[in-house]
């Protein structure tokens, strides 16, 4: 598989670490319910299908959400982070 870094262009998937589902750059207030914190922190979804990952390239140091299908592993969309 490759991922198109937003800075460096298309590298090999070994280049990059990944860290998850991008929903979970969305953290709950700091005052949130147990409940939510516990949601945040220990459930993941395992989709079939398209989903957004968060991934950061070793070797720039560039954040990346990847848009991508977990059954055919095709990469539609690559959005940089600031
Ligand atoms: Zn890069």
């Amino acid at each position: 598989m490759r991922i198109s870094c937003p800075c460096c262009g298309p590298r090999d998937r070994r280049e990059f670490t990944y860290y998850g589902a991008a929903v979970y750059l969305n953290r709950p207030a700091a005052d949130a319910s147990a409940g939510d914190w516990d949601e945040y922190l220990h459930l993941r979804d395992n989709p079939a299908g398209e989903t957004r990952d968060l991934w950061y390239h070793d070797p720039c140091g560039a954040w990346a959400v990847v848009t991508r299908d977990t059954i055919s592993h095709a990469i539609s969309a690559v959005e940089g982070l600031v």
